[in-house]
């Protein structure tokens, strides 16, 4: 970690896009190190190595941890009770449980719906048609905020095939009056500003390579 990239990257982007340091593969003290300038929003992926760190920094009470990873229906308590925002909430199955449990715990997690924006088999995600149709039933869920979509490019894409599939998401998501789009990765992320991201999910530009 190194804290002159970091100050970099927060310095290029606009006030209205938010920095989501993924910190899964690395150390809590590496979470500390950039906390420390002025980090708070973390991502992890796995939620038994996430709830590791969150055990060591629970004293750090400015941290926001943010779900990012694909949910396992018997891990969504414990997701519920850890995290303050779930950007990784494929399917309307999951989403009612999501609610369901959120309303047991009394929680009020923010979601992002992940959304499936192209053919790669490797991505999950509600594809844009059905997210539209059960978007009523969406909205009458208890026990969640819903604050915007999250997507993810299939790898190797050049520039414009990039900033076309963000565009898509931006744009589905003003259609259905969401603020928040959850969009771009180290690799892509001049791309995802470009198109409308508001949370950058940056991992290996803030941390370096994971080992
Ligand atoms: C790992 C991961 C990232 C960060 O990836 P980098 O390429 O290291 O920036 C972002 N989003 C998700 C869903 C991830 O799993």
């Amino acid at each position: 970690m190194n804290p002159s990239n970091y100050l970099k990257i927060k310095n290029q982007i606009p006030s209205n896009v938010n920095i989501l340091a993924v910190s899964k593969g690395f150390k809590s003290q590496e979470i500390k190190t950039i906390q420390n300038i002025g980090q708070n929003d973390f991502g992890e992926s796995k939620f038994q190595e996430a709830f590791e760190k969150q055990l060591i920094l629970k004293d750090l009470k400015q941290i926001k941890w943010h779900f990012i990873g694909r949910i396992q229906s018997n891990k969504i308590r414990k997701i519920v009770q850890n995290f303050k925002y779930i950007h990784s909430v494929d399917s309307f199955e999951k989403l009612q449980k999501i609610s369901s449990i959120s309303y047991e715990e009394k929680k009020n997690p923010f979601i992002m719906l992940q959304v499936k924006l192209s053919d790669d088999p490797s991505k999950g995600g509600f594809k844009p048609e059905l997210l539209i149709s059960k978007w009523r039933e969406i909205q009458e869920l208890k026990n969640i905020t819903l604050k915007g979509l999250m997507t993810i490019n299939p790898r190797g894409l050049s520039s414009k095939e990039n900033s076309e599939l963000f565009k898509k998401c931006r744009s589905l998501a003003d259609s259905l009056q969401l603020p928040d789009c959850s969009m771009g990765m180290s690799g892509d992320w001049e791309e995802a500003i470009d198109s409308g991201s508001t949370w950058l999910r940056l991992g290996s530009l803030l941390f370096g390579d994971r080992s």
